[in-house]
């Protein structure tokens, strides 16, 4: 039961709101950027169950969280996982439940989605070229998430938003391209500055940055951008294309830091509870419901008292490596 007042609340007076949950950290890519070519997957028996996920979405609901994004790994390929968006989209005062995928089960889940209350989907897309697409993603195929974002279109969700990761000398020449193809389909799209999450081979992040200022630079050469106040209680910073109406973010953790507004928390597969996502402080909420199950009102007191250990903020660092050892595919995109 929800009682007034009981809020999420942490030591600096920000207001936990919203929780991003990653229900897998296994994929059907490997992007360059998110995972080394050889990973590791947690085994199966230290993932949270789909009810245990449940569980705590309706926990945080109860304490005051409106907003629950399902992320991963690739949050479509864990078994059933229509289910968990069903018993999350009945929750009593969730407003939004939203995805992040990389569009290649679109197709094939889309209806559902949408039946089980999904309004809003990020799908990621960095390239428009098939081998391009190939190489950033290892093992994507460009045709499958273009399918994906066709059927999404039809299907009629409220929003839909291209996410593009640009890494100098591997798409950045794309950024035009890309805000033309969401332009076309009446799509937003965000940029967002590559992340020194978990150690990758492939290249080397100092070297393949380029920032969001680039980016807009980039897009002034062909479009006229507006600064706008829109918000989404989180780090983007919004434009607004005159020429075609299209909402341009920038999610920029290196360039412009974003800890002072930060409403969220995320929960990994394996039921640790993030506080910050460039810092290592977490409760084990795993442990606390597997020793107390259906004990609820434990679960929530763990939730509270999280809040004393939500850091006042991250500062990535490109000369230090890696900053944090878990992978974006660990701790939930
Ligand atoms: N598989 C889904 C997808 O790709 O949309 C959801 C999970 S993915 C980890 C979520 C978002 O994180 C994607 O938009 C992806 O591009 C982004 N991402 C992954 N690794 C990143 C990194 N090291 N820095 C910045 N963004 C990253
Ligand atoms: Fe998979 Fe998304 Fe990570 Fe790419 S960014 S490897 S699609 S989890």
């Amino acid at each position: 039961m929800k009682r007034d007042g009981d809020i999420l609340v942490d030591n600096f007076g920000r207001t936990v709101n919203y929780i991003r949950i990653s229900v897998t950290d296994r994929c059907d890519f490997r992007c360059v950027y998110c995972m080394d070519e050889e990973m590791q997957f947690v085994p199966r028996a230290r993932l949270l169950s789909l009810e245990e996920i449940a569980d705590i979405a309706r926990a945080f609901t109860e304490l005051g969280v409106g907003k629950i994004r399902i992320t991963g790994g690739e949050p479509l390929i864990r078994r059933n996982i229509v289910k968990l968006f069903r018993d999350i989209g009945r929750l009593e005062g969730l407003r939004e439940l939203v995805l992040t995928t990389n569009g290649s089960q679109l197709p094939r889940l889309a209806g559902e989605l949408q039946d089980a209350g999904v309004k809003r989907i990020n799908i990621s897309l960095d390239s428009l070229d098939p081998d391009k697409f190939r190489r950033l993603t290892r093992v994507g195929e460009l045709d499958k998430v273009l399918a994906g974002i066709d059927t999404a279109l039809a299907t009629g969700f409220e929003h839909l938003k291209i996410n593009a990761v640009i890494l100098k000398n591997r798409n950045d020449d794309e950024v035009t391209d890309l805000v033309g193809f969401a332009a076309a389909r009446g799509m937003d799209i965000s940029f967002i500055e590559e992340m020194p999450l978990g150690m990758i081979g492939e290249h080397d992040r100092a070297e393949a940055y380029y920032s969001s200022d680039e980016i807009k630079a980039d897009l002034e050469r062909r479009y006229t951008l507006l600064p706008t106040l829109d918000t989404t209680g989180g780090p983007s910073r919004y434009y607004r294309i005159v020429e075609t109406g299209t909402r341009v973010g920038f999610i920029s953790p290196h360039s412009h830091n974003f800890c002072d507004s930060c409403n969220r928390v995320r929960l990994t597969c394996e039921g640790r509870l993030l506080l910050c996502l460039g810092q290592e402080h977490s409760v084990d909420l795993r442990q606390v419901i597997r020793a107390h199950p259906g004990d609820r009102e434990r679960l929530k007191q763990a939730l509270r008292a999280s809040m004393a250990i939500k850091p006042k903020g991250h500062e990535f660092n490109l000369a230090v490596k890696p900053v944090i050892f878990r992978h974006m595919n660990v701790t939930g995109g």
